[in-house]
């Protein structure tokens, strides 16, 4: 049985924290549930600094301000506005999502939680976010931050992957934001608390506002995970073929990138030739070193391949690995950058 004193402790003292130290992200300034709801699906795989660094969340919302403006869009401006956040698999279905509000919820996010974990690609971490930012519901919410919080603060070593272990974070991350003042405020407060205090290996403990409820002695070792993700090393060998101000590039087909454009795939027979740029990138558990050759001395053209202009570079969606490498390389030629 949880102790009802410790918790409500926890709880002031976080909420408190938070409203002295709470950083002022642009996300934290609204309750719209839409906007709450794109902050969410952008942060999902991708670290704060690099939603920030670009104004990502701002010009998705000035672009496609509602549910009704982005189920509307047309597909490429939808993946042009993600273009450099990766995972494009979320845009797609972030439309898809308003697809079914704007058809079955006349366009606004239903408040009822169970409504809204029904929502096709929402699962319990989202459903509390919106529940929680944007209606202010007591619904818990617990990502690889409150995980590392609460294995610590319970001293619990049961890995937070298990059935067990998210069984146990969950009912904890309930009963805190149960007694919560504001579970907008909470749920952000120990959020934060794991980002920006409680950190992966070596916390600060010294500057934690929970400090005298943690149970742990043993902080960097916690959290336990039993899986271990693999990542397998691949090369990639693609090519760059600049002619009459244009360059060849293939679309994708078949993957989570389906659509978009990237450099054209260099055939075995030609791993030989010069190597002209050379970067790296992971994308789900594939560690890629993908290199760029020179243009092999015959190009026959795929079907999945056009000339395009140097001028039309900027309009069209491009993963950040090849536009990096490409920008990189015109330059180097002196070209128009994209
Ligand atoms: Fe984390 Fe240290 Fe605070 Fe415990 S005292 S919650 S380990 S930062």
């Amino acid at each position: 049985m949880p102790d009802p004193l410790t918790s409500f402790s926890i709880v002031a003292r976080l909420e408190q924290w938070f409203a002295r130290n709470g950083k002022d992200y642009p996300w934290r300034r609204t309750q719209d549930p839409y906007a709450i709801l794109v902050s969410e699906v952008m942060l999902q795989q991708t670290q704060i600094a690099t939603v920030l660094s670009r104004r990502y969340f701002e010009r998705w919302m000035e672009r496609f301000p509602d549910f009704h403006t982005l189920a509307v869009a047309e597909e490429n401006d939808v993946l042009k506005a993600w273009e450099g956040l990766g995972y494009y698999r979320r845009a797609r279905n972030l439309q898809k999502l308003a697809r079914v509000i704007v058809d079955e919820h006349s366009g606004q996010m239903p408040r009822d939680y169970d409504t809204i974990l029904a929502l096709p690609g929402i699962g319990p971490y989202t459903a509390g976010a919106v529940s929680s930012f944007a209606f202010d519901k007591a619904r818990p919410i617990v990502d690889g931050n409150v995980a590392r919080v609460l294995s610590r603060l319970h001293d619990d070593d049961t890995p937070v992957d298990s059935k067990e272990g998210q069984s146990r974070l969950w009912t904890r991350a309930a009963e805190l934001v149960a007694q919560a003042t504001s579970p907008r405020v909470f749920n952000s407060a120990i959020m934060e608390l794991g980002q920006t205090i409680c950190r992966t290996g070596s916390p600060d403990c010294l500057l934690c506002p929970v400090k005298v409820d943690c149970k742990t002695t043993r902080a960097e070792e916690l959290p336990v995970k039993s899986r271990r993700t693999e990542l397998t090393d691949v090369d990639e060998h693609v090519f760059l073929f600049v002619n009459n101000e244009s360059v060849l590039l293939e679309r994708e087909t078949g993957s989570r990138r389906t659509g978009m454009w990237k450099l054209p795939a260099l055939a075995d027979e030609h791993h030989a030739l010069p190597v002209i740029h050379e970067a790296r990138y992971g994308i789900t558990r594939y560690r890629v070193k993908l290199f760029v050759h020179a243009s092999p001395p015959e190009v026959i053209t795929e079907t999945n391949q056009s000339f395009i202009p140097l001028a039309d570079l900027a309009s069209i969606v491009m993963p950040s690995p090849y536009r990096r490498a490409l920008t990189a390389l015109l330059a180097f030629m002196n070209r128009k950058s994209v």
